[in-house]
């Protein structure tokens, strides 16, 4: 069986990434699986970066009988290439993080609906103005996320502005200079921090929150550690906030419920094994 751990309970799927070793995706679906009484687990299978290996991964994996597969970095774009058909969310992204094997293969991009839970179950209903910081995979997805939200007016700042004009255009957002980050807060009903400045071993995000709007919701899908100095400052501020593992629980679910056929619920309890891992491993 592909993958770095031998399980006792029979395979049924994984996460795929490179590094992976830290990602928390078997803890959700091993206490989902326990709730349900499914005898089945879910394993880190670490894949090296490119295509070529990626796809042959992903032929091994069917062969071996996997439902299907997480995807993460830096392998979400591959997944879209690989699979057979994409929904229309993944195709709008240009990434995917689920691939479901069956007579064909098809991509799939909760992180979007993911990402929209997220606001909703931590804040109330954003107003019409938001600020993304970066431009990676991963905002690509919280766009999206926010359009379904009703949030129109978005603005994108990145440290590389060709790839914030990109995006700009792409989606019909308004790109800013990374430098110019903080001219945008007084006039922003959101901010969301997509870019990996203020995870553990990366360097913090710089960013005065002193013009931000009144009552504006700050989000920060950066989850390791889980309340990074954004969220404190946020927090400090009177700002409702929005943590990034409530997005990486709920764009779980839609894998959960396809490939172990079992109800997948986001709660109190699912977040306290989470929380308690990330404690274990010093990253609260
Ligand atoms: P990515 O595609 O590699 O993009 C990284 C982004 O961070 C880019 O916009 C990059 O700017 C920016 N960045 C990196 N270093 C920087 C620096 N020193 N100064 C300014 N900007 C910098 O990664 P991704 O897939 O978008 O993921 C980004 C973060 O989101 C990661 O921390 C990941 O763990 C997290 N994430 C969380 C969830 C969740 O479920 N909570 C889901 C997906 C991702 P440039 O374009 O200039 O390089």
């Amino acid at each position: 069986m592909a993958g770095d751990e031998t399980p006792q309970a029979p395979v049924v799927a994984g996460v795929v990434g490179w590094p992976v070793g830290h990602s928390l995706s078997p803890l959700i679906h091993g206490e989902w699986a326990r709730r349900a009484g499914i005898d089945g687990s879910y394993i880190r299978i670490p894949v090296e970066p490119g295509y070529e290996d990626f796809a042959r991964a992903m032929d091994d994996l069917k062969s071996q009988g996997l439902k299907g597969v997480n995807v993460t970095i830096p392998h979400k774009e591959h997944a879209l290439r690989y699979a057979d058909a994409a929904s229309e969310a993944a195709a709008k992204a240009g990434a995917a993080n689920m691939l479901t094997f069956g007579t064909e293969t098809r991509a799939e991009n909760s992180d979007i609906a993911g990402f929209a839970a997220a606001v909703r179950e931590q804040a109330d209903a954003p107003g019409p103005y938001a600020l993304v910081l970066g431009a990676g995979g991963a905002a690509r997805g919280v766009i999206l996320a926010l359009q379904s939200l009703g949030v129109d007016g978005i603005s994108i700042a990145n440290r590389t502005k060709e790839k914030a004009e990109a995006l700009a255009e792409a989606f019909g957002l308004a790109a800013i200079d990374w430098d110019r980050r903080e001219d945008a807060l007084a006039t922003t009903d959101l901010l969301v921090n997509t870019t990996s400045l203020g995870m553990t071993g990366e360097p913090p995000l710089e960013l005065s929150l002193e013009s931000l709007r009144l009552g504006a919701i700050v989000a920060d899908i950066v989850y390791s550690p889980l309340e990074t100095k954004l969220l404190k400052w946020a927090k400090a501020k009177g700002h409702k906030t929005v943590d990034g593992l409530a997005m990486l629980m709920h764009q779980a679910v839609p894998g959960f419920k396809a490939w172990f056929g079992g109800d997948a619920v986001v709660d109190e309890a699912l977040r306290a094994i989470l929380v308690a891992e990330l404690k274990k491993r010093g990253r609260l």
